[in-house]
């Protein structure tokens, strides 16, 4: 049967789909490698009070600067690091070094910010999450308040009693947890009042048309109004335009992130900003 469905891929693959699948196959080995080798970097993205434009907060976002490639993009890597199980210490590399970062901005005297990360789904479902992250906080003497978990809905369709327990359990350390990417998907209402989220963040796609989009606008305005109701903040990624802004400063969205304020940047060139 092996030879047989061998015989088949030979058909079905094109050169292009074997160049990419080539690709794939050697990004999936540098990416071994990287974690020892130090090519990981960690940018950060301001966080901005949509009223006063002072900035609140910062989501840091993992770049990976390839060899030879040059800078691969999140979007291309994490995938990858979820399919061969290396998201899992990669996002203990990526809590790291957000600890070591608050340390360093402390004893810099910049004034305290609360730092977002990005956590995969296969990250939350590992057993020993909460302990491990525990552990990373005690022995770089960061209090859980300092730092907030984004996840995606891509869990909560995996639905269980053991996410809501771990994030439970998080948010007794004092961690704050965010719905990331809100209003792609399949996302439900019904789940806001489950899973208790600190913060909800809208999508990027939801505020691209805000100010061309009366219907977009209504949608807005509802799930901002629903949000404070259940003491949720609300954050507006992607965005770029001033009209974008007025629009959400006048439907009174808690914070703003996007281009319009900032790109992510490497630390040298956050801490410019801050
Ligand atoms: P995300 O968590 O939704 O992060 C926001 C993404 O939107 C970032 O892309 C950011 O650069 C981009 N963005 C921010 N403002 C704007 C804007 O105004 N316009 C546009 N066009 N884009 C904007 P990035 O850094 O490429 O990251 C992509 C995704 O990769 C992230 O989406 C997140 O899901 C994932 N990711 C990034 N870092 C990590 C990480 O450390 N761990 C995990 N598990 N995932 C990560
Ligand atoms: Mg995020
Ligand atoms: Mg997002
Ligand atoms: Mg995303």
């Amino acid at each position: 049967a092996a030879k047989k469905s061998k015989l088949n891929s030979y058909k079905l693959f094109s050169p292009a789909m074997e160049r990419a699948s080539f690709k794939h196959f050697e990004l999936q080995n540098d990416l071994r490698k990287a974690i020892h080798s130090d090519e990981f970097e960690l940018y950060y993205q301001p966080k901005v009070r949509s009223h006063t434009r002072q900035i609140v907060g910062a989501e840091a976002l993992i770049r990976w600067n390839h060899p030879t490639r040059g800078i691969v993009s999140p979007g291309e890597f994490i995938p990858l690091a979820e399919e061969s199980g290396l998201i899992v210490p990669l996002g203990e590399w990526v809590l790291e070094n957000v600890c070591k970062q608050i340390r360093k901005w402390e004893a810099k005297g910049y004034p305290a910010i609360v730092v977002s990360l990005n956590f995969s789904a296969l990250q939350m479902l590992q057993k020993g999450l909460v302990d491990t992250v525990e552990a990373i906080l005690d022995e770089h003497n960061v209090a859980g308040e300092s730092i907030e978990i984004e996840i995606t809905e891509s869990l909560i369709l995996n639905d269980d009693s053991d996410l809501l327990k771990k994030l439970e359990q998080l948010r007794e350390l004092g961690i704050r947890i965010a719905i990331d990417d809100f209003g792609t998907g399949y996302s439900s209402l019904s789940y806001l009042t489950k899973y208790k989220f600190n913060t909800i963040k809208l999508d990027r796609s939801f505020i691209h048309d805000i100010h061309t989009s009366p219907d977009n606008q209504a949608i807005i305005k509802f799930i901002i109004q629903l949000s404070n109701q259940l003491k949720m903040k609300v954050v507006a990624e992607g965005v770029e335009l001033e009209e974008q802004l007025a629009h959400l400063v006048e439907m009174n969205c808690d914070e703003i992130q996007g281009f319009l304020f900032s790109k992510p940047l490497p630390v040298g060139q956050f801490e410019r900003l801050l």
